[in-house]
């Protein structure tokens, strides 16, 4: 790997990130989940826990935040959104670390080795980092909801548009920067495929903790089924940039709660500073505004739907 490289390598999520003079407020926090005592008490978990969220947060007239609530029924078929197709090569995995708000596996991305193409990408990204964020216990973790359903963990794996940007740096502050695969986990079964990662992550539980980490091809943790949610947004960290065409798989991936707990055994804090465990490291929901979530499937017809338009068709 070349200094050059190396130089691309910088914490997407790092706390106290400055990235350009963007003067950032906290953004209206959105009731848009269910007000039961788990939704209202985790929301300020993470605004008291890390530093990342303290001070003034907010893009001020930002109109296209992330993360959001999907909700179904409003989403919009679009017939040309093809599946994505990912093309990773293992050996662009460089190594894992711990940047005191999640811990990020990071790749070569000097060539086009391992990218994302098609649905609604225009041309290839190139596969920078991929990340977690998860919740302190099973009832919560995911950034976007599912008609206000919340998952456990939500995985993203970041790309930067290579053909319109010389740098992730640059990709990142502006339009269609990124593209951004989310994948939502749910309490299940063992997961084999994620099992190589939870076995490296006690090497990186303290923050700025960094270990060589080879050969993972991502794509093992995408779901079977390829279809998907897209809308434009930001990133959920600072810089909230609005550069990300977000593309959110319908269906989780299974991950058994022994998997969750190592997650959650990492640190927000360094060596010799007093432990906080790395839990609850998501952005509260954002307003969807003027924004439309388009599927690259139909939705399917509830029960009584069915049932009524079969009567009509009679
Ligand atoms: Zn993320």
């Amino acid at each position: 790997m070349t200094l050059g490289c190396r130089k691309l390598l910088l914490p997407l999520l790092a706390p106290g990130w400055t990235g350009r003079a963007l003067r950032l407020r906290t953004p209206g926090a959105v009731p848009s989940r269910a007000c039961n005592i788990s939704a209202c008490s985790y929301k300020l978990r993470n605004v008291e826990l890390h530093p990342l969220w303290k001070g003034p947060l907010d893009i001020p007239g930002g109109s296209r935040q992330s993360p959001i609530n999907i909700r179904v029924r409003d989403s919009v078929f679009h017939p040309n959104l093809a599946p994505i197709s990912t093309q990773y090569d293992p050996n662009t995995c460089i190594h894992i670390w711990n940047n005191g708000y999640s811990f990020l596996v990071e790749y070569d991305d000097c060539t086009d080795k391992s990218v994302v193409s098609g649905g609604p990408l225009e041309n290839p990204y190139r596969l920078k980092q991929f990340h977690f964020h998860w919740g302190a216990n099973n009832d919560w973790g995911s950034e976007h909801t599912v008609d206000s359903k919340v998952f456990p963990a939500e995985l993203h794996l970041v790309h930067w548009n290579c053909s319109k940007y010389q740098t992730f740096e640059e990709a990142v502050m502006e339009e269609n920067g990124l593209a951004v695969i989310g994948i939502f986990l749910k309490l299940g079964r063992h997961n084999q495929k994620l099992q190589k990662l939870v076995d490296i992550l006690p090497s990186v539980r303290y923050k700025d903790s960094l270990t060589e980490f080879n050969y993972f091809d991502p794509s093992c943790l995408l779901p079977t089924c390829s279809d998907y949610w897209t809308y434009s947004g930001s990133l959920t960290t600072p810089p909230l940039t609005e550069s990300v065409t977000w593309i959110m798989m319908k269906r989780p991936i299974e991950v058994d709660h022994s998997q969750l707990a190592v997650f959650r055994s990492l640190l927000y804090t360094a060596v010799g500073e007093e432990e906080k465990n790395m839990v609850d490291n998501f952005r509260p929901l954002q307003p969807l505004m003027n924004r439309t979530v388009h599927s690259s499937f139909k939705p399917a017809l509830k029960m009584s739907e069915f049932k009524k338009a079969d009567v009509q068709a009679g």
